[in-house]
């Protein structure tokens, strides 16, 4: 039977270092994060709610900043502008994903890249290509390195899997297994034979949305599975795995919920406290 890689113990773990960290911060400098959502979707206004909660529980001031679904670029780059010179604000997020009028690429290349906590500016991410330590890791790929380090598995030399490509899932999450020593092999939907790719790999990160995508057929004794997918199927919420039958054979695998989601909320805010936390938080890199 796989160990469970719960992300919900640690998520509590990180949260008690970071409200400690923020109880030696004097009241009127505790660095702010900001939302912008534009349009109301019932996915990201709920991913919203949990970081609002995560905030409050920690003493960290979240300001969500509303926009209409028909808000014109020029709104929200204004908006942007105005929170880059706020030095209350330290942490600016506009949540994902857009409506398709907006030009992601152009918004996004506003955030400050010192206050862009999501990791999605392209100074961010040429810092993380290059391996440099000063950049700003994507929360959900930081979650996972984290959950990794939490549980003792070793990453260098092993086989990684990312299946996904995104921007702000696969690609990054892909490079930061590279950038510690992994062999990674990158996959997506016109890959040929991800069941011969998955059963070469130590380790499978799948981040693609497809439900039952990862079946028995995919997976080898020994190997670790995480999960990051989050869908609904047959009114539950699930992974990309079946993970009652992928628990009975590999050796980890995470859940979902309750896996890589916790713990993606938990690193955007060390991502927010970086500057206070050098040194003293779990795997805090
Ligand atoms: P995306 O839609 O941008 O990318 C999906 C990727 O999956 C693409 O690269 C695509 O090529 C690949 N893919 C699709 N079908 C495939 C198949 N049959 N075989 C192999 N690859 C396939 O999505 P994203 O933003 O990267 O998010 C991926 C999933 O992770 C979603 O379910 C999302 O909700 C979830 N997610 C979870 C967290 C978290 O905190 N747990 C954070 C971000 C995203």
């Amino acid at each position: 039977m796989a160990t469970i890689l719960s992300g919900i113990p640690l998520r509590d773990k990180i949260k008690g270092e970071l409200a400690v960290v923020v109880s030696h911060i004097s009241k009127g400098s505790v660095p702010a994060l900001a939302i912008i959502q534009v349009g109301s979707d019932d996915a990201s206004s709920s991913y919203i709610k949990g970081k609002i909660k995560f905030g409050e529980d920690i003493g960290v001031p979240v300001v969500l900043y509303p926009l209409s679904s028909t808000a014109r670029d020029e709104e929200i780059i204004d908006l942007i502008l105005r929170l880059n010179g706020d030095s209350r604000i330290q942490g600016i997020i506009v949540q994902l994903p857009l409506p398709v009028h907006m030009d992601k690429e152009r918004i996004l290349e506003t955030i400050d890249p010192d206050k862009d906590v999501d990791g999605m500016h392209s100074l961010n991410v040429k810092k993380l290509l290059r391996n440099d330590p000063s950049g700003i890791v994507p929360a959900t790929t930081r979650g996972i390195l984290t959950l990794l380090d939490f549980n003792k598995i070793s990453i260098a030399g092993k086989r990684v899997l990312m299946i996904g490509r995104s921007d702000l899932v696969g690609k990054p999450t892909a490079l930061a297994f590279l950038n510690r020593d992994a062999t990674v092999i990158i996959a997506h939907h016109l890959s040929l034979d991800l069941e011969g790719l998955c059963k070469e790999a130590d380790i499978i990160v799948s981040a693609t949305g497809v439900p039952k995508l990862l079946t028995k057929k995919h997976a080898k004794k020994g190997q670790i599975v995480i999960d990051v997918g989050i869908s609904r199927h047959e009114g539950k919420i699930v992974g990309d795995a079946e993970f009652e039958a992928l628990s009975a054979f590999v050796s980890a695998i995470s859940p979902v919920p309750g896996g890589i989601g916790p713990l993606t909320i938990a690193s955007l805010f060390q991502n927010l406290l970086r500057k206070y936390t050098v040194g003293i938080l779990t795997a805090n890199f």
